[in-house]
């Protein structure tokens, strides 16, 4: 086992400053993003009165457990990933390779259909794809409040290594607290460079199995269509350490992930179904209309009459072409359906502001404050996440969720959102789009030009001393 310090100052809720000054008492230099063993590790929680076990250090990396205990005798379902990584790494021709190789046998006559999901079988076991790869779709549809995506698998390219958008899948993943498994893909190229990777995700506090990690590093060729089923028989792996269950006997319950105005069957939504199972006939709400379903087809343009937990389907018979990302459920009557609509208020996230923060923390609302950091230069990035990072009181943790270089952007402020955090910018602009989605959803993009005062508002909000707003 392996654990990076920063980490390691997280697990143990101490400044990383504090530990590397530990670790160099102990004779061992280290940065922040450093990989220390297990025994390091555990020598530096003793030295701050914390008795460390395997367990504990692990756990770090790994996502909490579901606290879905009544669920454990449920049956098992299949996982739902998600493909994420930088531009270009691959990540549509590894969803082909897969689709190609592992789809189920279309029945006669039927025909694979785009609906923005499918399902592949590996050893009798059912694996559900999400079609829109990228951390962008993941968060919006998190910024809305659904969870879709059991597991993210991050694509990086051998010849390539870590990009800036594979750190922001990381950040993104890591937010949602989705696990990782990583495919090192186009490994049929003479310039590939696995072990490269490997460093680099290590750097980052991934540190893959081979290297005393538990961090799953698949090498792929999407091109070539090798390693995919050693991919898919690792996220069979995961799903099970990740126990999912549903109950297919309940009222349907799930979200949409796509939908469109089909010239001649009218509404057409592909949903997923989360719990329950859907079936024709039934009434669902979705957003804020209900209508019932007429046809529903799979992946393989088969006609279903029934759909199982994390089974992508295309239904028909909505009045009106719902959002991706509403969530949907079963109801027993038009009646019922229409008293939830009426009885729904408009569910606002919780959203963080400088100015309410110390009213948020003295109410107990807010425990945690989460940031997204945007910074011209790599360089500052640093000095401001352990000065903010050294803000956090026993009341109140302070995280920075994302960092990086550049303007902010719309999918910096869905981070937010989706983490009920706000952003901040260093020495960077805020792009158009940023700006308005911050504003209809209320979300606090602050900007600062000198370190001082950005310290010095996150410290005053924290303390209550901020001035309200004009
Ligand atoms: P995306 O932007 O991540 O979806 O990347 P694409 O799937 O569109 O792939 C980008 C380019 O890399 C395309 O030209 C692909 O054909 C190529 N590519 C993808 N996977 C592989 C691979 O395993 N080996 C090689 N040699 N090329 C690949």
């Amino acid at each position: 086992a392996a654990i990076s310090v920063r980490q390691l100052s997280q697990t143990i809720r101490q400044n990383p400053i504090e530990v590397i000054k530990q670790l160099m008492r102990n004779g061992l230099m280290a940065n922040i993003n450093e990989v220390i063993d297990y025994e390091a590790a555990a020598r530096i929680a003793a030295d701050f009165g914390i008795e460390a076990r395997p367990q504990t250090v692990r756990a770090a990396t790994k996502r909490k457990k579901p606290e879905h205990e009544e669920t454990k005798n449920l049956p098992l379902r299949p996982p739902v990933v998600t493909i994420m990584g930088h531009v270009d790494h691959g990540k549509t021709r590894l969803l082909d390779a897969i689709r190609q190789t592992h789809v189920m046998e279309s029945e006669a006559g039927g025909i694979t259909q785009h609906i923005g999901a499918y399902q592949v079988e590996v050893k009798g076991q059912k694996i559900t794809f999400l079609d829109t790869p990228g951390h962008e779709a993941f968060t919006a549809m998190r910024a809305r409040g659904a969870r879709s995506t059991d597991i993210t698998v991050l694509v990086v390219a051998a010849d390539d290594g870590i990009m800036p958008q594979t750190l922001e899948a990381i950040d993104h993943a890591r937010a949602a607290g989705v696990p990782i498994v990583v495919a090192i893909n186009k490994i049929d190229k003479p310039t590939a460079n696995p072990d490269r990777v490997k460093q680099q995700l290590a750097d980052h506090g991934l540190v893959v199995e081979d290297w005393g990690g538990d961090t799953i590093a698949v090498g792929t060729s999407a091109k070539e269509r090798k390693g995919i089923d050693d991919l898919l028989e690792n996220l069979l792996l995961v799903a099970e350490m990740e126990d999912l269950h549903a109950d297919p006997n309940a009222p349907a319950t799930g979200v949409v992930i796509e939908a469109e105005m089909d010239k001649s069957r009218g509404a057409m939504a592909t949903v997923l179904v989360q719990n329950g199972s859907l079936k024709i006939g039934d009434t669902i709400v979705v957003g804020d209309t209900f209508g019932k379903v007429k046809a529903m087809f799979s992946d393989q343009g088969k006609h279903l009459r029934k759909a199982d937990p994390s089974t992508p389907v295309a239904i028909l018979g909505l009045p009106s072409v719902p959002g991706v990302g509403d969530s949907f459920s079963a109801v027993e009557s038009e009646r019922q359906a229409r008293q939830i609509i009426s009885e729904r208020t408009v569910k606002k996230p919780a959203t963080v502001s400088l100015a309410s923060l110390h009213d948020q923390i003295a109410a107990g609302k807010v425990k945690e404050l989460n940031i997204v950091l945007k910074t011209d230069v790599q360089g500052s990035i640093e000095p401001i996440r352990t000065s903010l990072e050294k803000l956090a009181t026993e009341n109140l943790t302070v995280h920075i969720i994302h960092a990086g270089t550049g303007n902010v952007t719309e999918n910096d402020v869905m981070l937010a959102i989706a983490s009920h955090g706000l952003v901040i910018g260093f020495s960077t602009g805020v792009e158009a789009g940023a700006l308005k989605l911050a504003e209809t959803e209320k979300i606090d993009i602050k900007r600062y030009d000198i370190i001082y005062n950005l310290i010095e508002d996150v410290d005053k909000a924290l303390k209550g001393l901020i001035e309200p707003e004009l």
